[in-house]
């Protein structure tokens, strides 16, 4: 049977999510109700606007199922804005901010954190487990501080770290959704389907 990986379609950049996992033999699911999420074995939130994006899922209910999810172990994974959602910690020039999110790994995201160089940029990645170069694409991206030696840092930048894996929860400051390299989301369909 095809993997069943959700992506959540509330706002952002689903379609490119959702494109390359239906390439890589998955069968995407656009997540906007908590019923969507029955059966899915990975859930990927995009990158978007975290401030609307935290908005949504609170507006549709999406909050506790989603905490739930990660409770059973299922693989999620946020890229960019996505990140931010997942953090435990949400900060702006290293102040914290009164942002609420999902607290599903301890992390602060520094949002905007790379606000002195142009806001959009690519640079070759060295990621854990990957033995070439990744393009990493970064837009208004935030920087990944681990809160806890069990948030496993796979990559960083010079700033500091961009991927970051804790438990089943992903962490990704970048977009390999924008790439054409398919090596991070097989990764991640690859954990989807072992975790089930
Ligand atoms: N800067 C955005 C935010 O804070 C994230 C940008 C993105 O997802 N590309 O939500």
């Amino acid at each position: 049977m095809k993997p069943r990986i959700g992506v959540l379609a509330l706002q952002g950049g689903v379609s490119e999510h959702t494109d390359m996992l239906d390439a890589l033999g998955c069968t995407s699911v656009a997540v906007r109700r908590p019923e969507d999420l029955d059966g899915i074995q990975g859930l990927v939130m995009p990158g978007g606007e975290s401030t609307t994006l935290i908005k949504l899922l609170i507006r549709w209910d999406l909050v506790s199922p989603v905490r739930e999810l990660a409770g059973a172990g299922i693989p999620i994974w946020g890229t960019c804005a996505g990140s931010i959602l997942l953090s435990s910690e949400i900060s702006e020039k290293n102040h914290k901010v009164n942002q609420p999110s999902l607290e599903l790994a301890p992390v602060r995201a520094e949002r905007n954190s790379f606000g002195r160089q142009v806001a959009s940029f690519q640079e070759d990645l060295v990621i854990k487990g990957l033995d070439k170069p990744f393009p990493g694409v970064f837009i208004r991206a935030p920087l990944l501080h681990p809160l806890s030696d069990r948030a496993e840092i796979l990559c960083s930048v010079r700033e500091g770290a961009v991927f970051i894996r804790y438990e089943n929860i992903w962490l990704s400051s970048f977009h390999p959704e924008l790439t054409d390299d398919t090596r991070v989301h097989r990764m991640f369909i690859e954990e989807a389907v072992i975790g089930s």
